[in-house]
């Protein structure tokens, strides 16, 4: 296998361009070269290009690890950080290779949604900003050109107070995602619920955002049919993981849960 290390983003963009695999962290590729599903005979490394790792809270670079985002990035992506993987993982691993991989399962996807993020994409010839809706199009596919690099995930300059993620998975740690969830909520209660693993892309529960965002304190029968909304509305498969029927119930039980911890935290 050829590996280049680019010094710019520019020789970088060649490389693409010129048919190179990108690699990151590696720690999805390789586990594909390791299974025999991947070949790529040539490799650019992405890991030490400056020009990808830039942080700030509209920004964050493709090349930015998981290990850093734990500790800096927005809460509801923070707490998602350290769910993914092991200390090792989260130290090679990136947010651009999450979100290139495109995972249903991915656990930084949700918050993407759930906030409206968008991927920014970079050929040769300049830049182009993809909302996620239309940057994730079906399982582990993608609105990116083979000559493009994920450069940045663009964040809006007035993130929602309230933000919480989750994730339900076989065990307690290590585990890839059964269902993962984001809830956040607004002052003036607008809310977005985003699910990952229960439908090809990461998706919003939209009928259950907008029977709560109405609610300022929403009683008990508020809360059991906005799970039992956001039950009906996703659209999962049986796997090897789970069932088809438990991670409609979890991806209910899971975004109410979130939701009181956002009403919790709004009423202290
Ligand atoms: C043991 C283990 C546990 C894991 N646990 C979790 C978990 O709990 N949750 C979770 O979500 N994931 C998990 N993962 C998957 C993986 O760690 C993450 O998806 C990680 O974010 C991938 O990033 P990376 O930098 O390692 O990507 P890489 O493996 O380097 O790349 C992944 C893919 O993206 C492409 N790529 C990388 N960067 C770019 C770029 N900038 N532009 C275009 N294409 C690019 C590569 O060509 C490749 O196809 C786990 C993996 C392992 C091995």
């Amino acid at each position: 296998m050829e590996v280049i290390h680019p010094r710019n983003l520019e020789e970088a963009l060649a490389a693409v361009a010129d048919g190179m695999t990108p690699l990151a962290g590696g720690t999805d590729l390789m586990v594909e070269v390791n299974y025999g599903q991947k070949r790529p005979e040539r490799v650019v490394a992405l890991r030490r290009l400056a020009d990808i790792a830039d942080f700030s809270p509209t920004r964050i670079g493709a090349g930015v690890r998981w290990r850093r985002i734990e500790k800096e990035g927005p809460r509801a992506l923070a707490q998602a950080a350290r769910t993914v993987g092991s200390p090792q993982i989260r130290n090679a691993g990136t947010i651009g290779g999450n979100v290139a991989t495109a995972s249903p399962a991915g656990d930084g996807l949700p918050f993407l949604a759930a906030v409206d993020a968008s991927i920014e994409l970079t050929s040769g010839s300049g830049s182009r900003l993809l909302r996620w809706d239309e940057y994730f199009v079906g399982v582990k596919q993608t609105a990116r050109r083979s000559d493009e690099l994920v450069t940045a995930i663009v964040l809006a300059d007035d993130l929602p107070e309230r933000q919480e993620f989750a994730k339900v998975g076989v065990r307690n740690a290590m585990v890839i995602s059964t269902v993962c969830c984001v809830v956040t909520r607004r002052e003036d209660g607008a809310t977005t619920v985003a699910l990952g693993s229960v439908a090809p892309t990461p998706m919003r529960a939209r009928r259950a955002e907008e029977m709560i965002s109405s609610e300022r304190s929403p009683s008990e029968a508020t809360l059991a049919e906005f799970a039992r909304l956001v039950s009906e509305e996703v659209a999962p498969i049986t796997d090897h993981r789970s069932t088809e029927e438990y991670r409609r119930h979890a991806a209910g039980v899971l975004a109410r849960r979130l939701l009181e911890r956002c009403l919790r935290r709004e009423a202290a």
